[in-house]
């Protein structure tokens, strides 16, 4: 029986070892840290629960097809519902948009804000399914590897999803409201770009959660990490933690073991990469193995945005607080310029809040709350000092939130803890601490992105947000359907 490795145990890593292990496989994932999930990870404390990645799930049907072909019940596993509202926008003149995937319910709101723009909204959002009907079977959906794989890409259709356009043009096309302006751009940052440089093709991103939903999972999204270990475990994958894979050794183009930090081997006929497709093909491989050329590209390949974290246990609660809060900032476009062109942190940041505690009552002690806050930051540079950052950082975005309604925020806090771009690589060792893989701020970043399986090694898959179709839970699973499919296509031949 044909041995499989699989270094990491992501989500990408995890969802290949079930499906690997369900085609009667034997597999062993190697991973670096202590637990599963890499950077879906959870943090307990002080009574206090926190998602410290995740805390949206769309499309779930991905993760339903993942227990289902692994004969399992989704159900047994996890249970899921449906956020109403999805998020609570607030914005800097004080004004706030509940915002539903019910559409008249949206509409109801928006009508209070930006009345001559009800009809722009729905127009909006049936472009945005028009073009993931046009990009979804070809783009997503598909490994993008063989010949037969490309002639699903009908180039006409490109004329057809505003690829030469960006997001931030097409919405200011259709959308008049400074409010849904904003609202809309936002979207692009769920794969951590630029609204303002990336290709207007992401407005299918709205699709997604605003036409078929946004979702939490009862728990806490770090479930989805727990039952994917409890289901492997279940097909019997082998699990080895707190190991570091430091070099893979190749001969005759074909993975033959990989080398831990220790120094000790694993053999294997098959190996998996759910590491960042940077670190594989940069570091792990011995040099030669890939061309000079190709090595270069991926080391200059542009990563998605960080991530800068505060998990704030507050011994009290907020009524204008709901499950997921928006705080826009009041210039969305140097935003970006500070994030992407200067590789800083805002200076005026837009803050997200999630508060499962509205949710989950077992997340916080008896009326108090657990912040996750989140703000976009620039993946790792070396102009950036973050010991010197964060602190001040740290601070302002405390301050910003007690103006903006979370009165005596600073003094209710019992627990905290921040998470910079450096931890983000030292922990996961994402690509220059990026939390969405690669950025999509280039219109063919469909295309630059790794495909699943190398094209010089016979016996080597990338899985993960760094390789095809990107980050994100729905597209990581993805890449593991993919890197599977491929697979299946080897043994066939
Ligand atoms: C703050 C934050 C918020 C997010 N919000 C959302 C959201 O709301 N919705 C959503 O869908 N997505 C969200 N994401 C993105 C999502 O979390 C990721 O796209 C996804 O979890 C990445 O999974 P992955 O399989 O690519 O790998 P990773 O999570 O990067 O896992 C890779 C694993 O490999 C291990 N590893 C790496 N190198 C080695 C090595 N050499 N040896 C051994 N092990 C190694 C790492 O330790 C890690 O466990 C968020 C991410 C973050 C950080």
């Amino acid at each position: 029986m044909s041995r499989v490795v699989v270094i990491g145990a992501g989500i990408g890593g995890l969802a290949s070892a079930v499906l690997l292990a369900n085609r009667g496989l034997s597999v062993m994932v190697v991973e670096k840290n202590a637990t599963v999930g890499g950077k879906m990870n959870r943090v307990i404390s002080n009574g206090y629960t926190f998602d410290t990645g995740p805390s949206l799930l769309t499309m779930p049907f991905l993760l339903e097809q993942l227990f289902d072909e692994c004969g399992q019940v989704f159900d047994d596993f996890l249970q899921i519902e449906e956020l109403d509202p999805l998020c609570r926008y607030t914005y800097s003149d004080g004004t706030t948009f509940d915002n539903y995937s019910d559409r008249k319910k949206s509409i109801q709101e928006i009508a209070t804000f930006a009345p001559s723009d009800t009809e722009n909204y729905l127009k909006f959002l049936d472009r945005a399914e028009q073009i993931y009907n046009k990009t979804a079977d070809a783009f997503l959906f598909n490994p993008l590897y063989s010949f037969g794989d490309f002639l699903k890409v009908n180039p006409l259709k490109f004329l057809g999803i505003d690829a030469f356009s960006t997001v931030a043009h097409k919405v200011d096309d259709t959308v008049n409201s400074p409010y849904l302006r904003q609202f809309f751009k936002r979207f692009t940052t769920y794969n951590g770009s630029s609204p303002f440089r990336a290709p207007a093709t992401l407005n299918v991103i709205p699709h997604v959660e605003l036409n078929q939903g946004g979702y939490y999972v009862r728990g806490g999204l770090y479930r989805i990490a727990e039952a994917l270990y409890e289901l492997a475990i279940k097909l019997g994958v082998d699990f080895t933690f707190s190991s570091e894979v430091n070099s893979i050794t190749i001969e005759n183009k074909k993975v033959k073991q990989i080398v831990l930090e220790t120094g000790s081997v694993i053999a294997c006929d098959l190996l998996f990469s759910n590491s960042d497709a940077t670190e594989t093909l940069v570091k792990l491989l011995p040099d030669g193995t890939i061309s000079q050329r190709k090595k270069e590209k991926q080391k200059n390949i542009e990563p998605s945005c960080s991530g800068f974290v505060l998990l704030l246990g507050c011994n009290r609660k907020w009524e204008n607080l709901i499950h997921h809060n928006i705080f826009f900032s009041s210039n969305y476009e140097q935003e970006f310029a500070d994030i992407f062109e200067r590789k800083m942190l805002p200076d005026e940041p837009t803050i997200y809040v999630a508060n499962s505690s509205f949710t989950d009552t077992h997340h916080a002690p008896e009326n108090a709350s657990n912040l996750f806050v989140l703000v976009n930051a620039p993946y790792l540079h070396n102009s950036q000092n973050w010991e010197e950052i964060t602190p001040n950082y740290a601070n302002k975005i405390i301050d910003i939130l007690q103006k903006s309604g979370l009165e005596k925020l600073r003094e209710s806090i019992e627990f905290q803890q921040i998470i910079t771009p450096e931890d983000f690589y030292a922990k996961y060792r994402s690509n220059k601490g990026s939390i969405y893989g690669t950025s999509s701020n280039d219109k063919f970043s469909v295309f630059l992105r790794p495909r699943n399986k190398s094209r010089e090694i016979d016996n080597l898959y990338l899985v993960g947000g760094s390789t095809h179709p990107g980050g994100g839970i729905p597209l990581v699973l993805q890449s593991a359907f993919n890197a599977v499919t491929l697979f299946d296509r080897d043994r066939r031949n």
